[in-house]
Order: C-alpha cells, then sequence, then structure tokens
C-alpha cells in the first residue's frame, strides 16, 4: 500500500475539520449547556447528537467483534461510498475501477465527484478476475469496487480472489457487503487488521430491516476512519437514527430469526422459479434476492406492475439481458407473486 498520505486527497489531508461545540467539550460531567446555541426546551431534540456517535459504536463493536475506533457509522452506506471519493478521488484527475455489473452508485457517485470510472466485465458465471482488475489500474487509481454477495447478480466472490486484488493493489479496495449478513461467507472484516488498504462496508438496511433510519457502516484503519470522520458533516447521523440503531444492536437475534426465515424462503422460491415454463435460467445467490433470466423480462414485468406486483427489471445491465431480479418477500407475498407468474 502506498502512504496513506499519497493516496488522500491533498486539500483533505492538510484540512482543519469544522469543529463543533459538542466536540470541543464532551464529558458527563457537565450539567448545563449553554456553548451550541440550542433552545433549551423540548428535551431530548433540542440537542445536538453525538457527532462521533459513541454510545451507537460501543454497541456495534460488541456485534461486529471490532474495535470501536475501527468504526465509521454514515447516512446509509450511500454516505461511506461518496465519502471514499471525496477522502480519495482527485477530480478530473483519479480513477477508479470497479466490476460490472455491480451497484449502481459507484457509478452515479463518481460521475458527481468527477472520478473517471473504469469498469471490468464479469464473466459469465458472475465472477471475476483479480489480475484483470488489477490489469485495468494505473498509477492514477485510487480505489477498486468490490461488492460480495454482488448486487445485482447475487453471488459471492471468492475470498481469496479478493484477498488478491486487496494484496496486489497500492490503493484502497472496498468490500461493499450490504447483503453479508444472507451469506454463508465469512466476512473481509477479519481481514482488516492484517490490510490497512481494506474498507469492508455495511448496512443495516436489508437483513437489520431499517431502510427507513438510514444507518450504514465502514469498517477500516483508524486512520482511514479518521479521514472519513474530518469530512463528514458534523451531525451526519441524527438522534433518532443513533437510538433506533442502538435498540436494534441491542438485539440482533430478531436478525437471526428473519434471516433464517428469508433464507428457507429464498430455497423454495428458487425451486419454484427454475420449474416455471418462463423463466430460463435462476442464477446461485448468497443474498436476500436472485437473478432469474426469463422469456420476456420486460413483458413479465409490465405483466406484474399491472397486478400490483413490483419486482426490479434488470433487462438493460450488461450480462443480465432478460433478467428480473426478485427480492424475497414474506410467504404470502412470495405465493402472490409466483401465482401471478403462472397465469402469465
Ligand atoms: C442496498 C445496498 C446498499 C445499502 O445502501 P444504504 O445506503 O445503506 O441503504 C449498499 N450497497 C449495496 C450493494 C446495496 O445493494
Amino acid at each position: 500500500m502506498k502512504d496513506l498520505k499519497e493516496l488522500v486527497r491533498p486539500n483533505i489531508w492538510s484540512l482543519a475539520p469544522y469543529s463543533s461545540a459538542r466536540d470541543e467539550y464532551s464529558g458527563k460531567e457537565a450539567r448545563i449547556f449553554l456553548d451550541a446555541n440550542e433552545n433549551p426546551y423540548n428535551s431530548p431534540y433540542n440537542r445536538y447528537p453525538d457527532p462521533l456517535q459513541r454510545e451507537l459504536k460501543t454497541a456495534i463493536a460488541k456485534v461486529k467483534g471490532i474495535a470501536e475506533e475501527n468504526i465509521f457509522v454514515g447516512n446509509g452506506s450511500d454516505e461511506a461510498i461518496d465519502l471514499a471519493y471525496r477522502c480519495f478521488a482527485r477530480p478530473g484527475i483519479d480513477n477508479v475501477v470497479a466490476i460490472e455489473p455491480t451497484y449502481g452508485m459507484y457509478r452515479v457517485c463518481a460521475d458527481i465527484n468527477d472520478i473517471e470510472y473504469r469498469t471490468v466485465l464479469l464473466d459469465e458465471q458472475f465472477q471475476f478476475s483479480a489480475d484483470r482488475l488489477l490489469a485495468a489500474t494505473d498509477e492514477k487509481t485510487k480505489l477498486i469496487w468490490l461488492c460480495s454477495p454482488n448486487n445485482p447478480t447475487g453471488n459471492s466472490f471468492d475470498r481469496d480472489e479478493m484477498l488478491r486484488v486487496v494484496e496486489g493493489f497500492d490503493g484502497i479496495v472496498i468490500v461493499d457487503e450490504a447483503y453479508g449478513d444472507f451469506s454463508r461467507q465469512k466476512s473481509m472484516r477479519a481481514e482488516l487488521a492484517a490490510h490497512p488498504n481494506l474498507i469492508v462496508l455495511q448496512t443495516m438496511s436489508k437483513a437489520w430491516g431499517c431502510a427507513a433510519i438510514r444507518m450504514g457502516m465502514a469498517f477500516a484503519s483508524k486512520e482511514i476512519v479518521g479521514i472519513y470522520n474530518k469530512v463528514k458533516y458534523p451531525y451526519n447521523v441524527n438522534l433518532l437514527t443513533q437510538q433506533r440503531a442502538l435498540e436494534a444492536m441491542k438485539d440482533p437475534f430478531e436478525v437471526d430469526k428473519w434471516v433464517r426465515t428469508l433464507l428457507v424462503e429464498r430455497t423454495r422460491m428458487v425451486q419454484a422459479f427454475s420449474e416455471l415454463p418462463i423463466c430460463e435460467k435462476d442464477y446461485p445467490t448468497d443474498a436476500n434476492f436472485f437473478l432469474a433470466k426469463m422469456t420476456d423480462a420486460q413483458a413479465i414485468y409490465d405483466f406484474l406492475v399491472d397486478k400490483g406486483i413490483i419486482v426490479r427489471n434488470r433487462n438493460r445491465i450488461q450480462l443480465c439481458h432478460n433478467c428480473l431480479r426478485v427480492t424475497i418477500g414474506m410467504k404470502s407475498e412470495n405465493n402472490e407473486l409466483l401465482s401471478a407468474l403462472r397465469q402469465y
């Protein structure tokens, strides 16, 4: 890995971050807060929330088995994705490399930040090769994006192949594990200590059932977390979100139950799809959705919309011609989808 100083945008490296009232003073003994121009009435919503979400991070650290100093909490993982560009990649100069197809936000944030976005197509089995990814990099490549299990293909990538990328690249490798809670594979979080150029993203939006509160996490070296904290909005995670996320973190067993139920349903749905005459192929999945190649994705999509059932049409995505992406719902919802498709 290059020195962090060489990887971070120079203006960010030298940035003196905004120092809020809550940054300059935080302590339990204080009784009277006259420092932040808050209204003294309407507790607890009158007070600015903890900019570093300390209580929440203590809970995350326990659940994830990781030190608090290695945790960044953001307004969804989307914030952590955008921050990667804003911290590391110089607009109009640097580039990033990503697999294709994958999650659309990596490209959108690259475009917003005016960063060249290079893609390397997956193979027909939706796998990638470390050598081909590394061959797409040059001295201006700051980030490599991996997503495992991958969206929209659903498959996990081989851990050793991902490690070859991490070890073979002198910039930052980001592995997005938004669907990691559904996967049989061990999290790349376990590799952080040995690999200071790795960032692992996770979210409360999928298995944790909290998409509405907007809470995502990045796990990384404490130096990278420090850079992220310098650039983020001071109060990027609001009080209601911190409270609700803390509550959820205290009951991870509920999440385990949901995941077990959804995995049983997933097996049943993939099997049922494989028996539909209008389904040509369903792809192996390690997430709470699966990709299915249909006879005519657009027509089937429209037919379902007409019945009030919305799936994701991935027909126009590379390698996904005629593919629908189907999220696993409740048993009753899944059954409605199946019976609609049997009438098509
Ligand atoms: C859904 C999803 C996310 C979640 O983003 P949030 O901003 O945390 O809701 C992140 N990455 C991938 C690949 C996803 O599919």
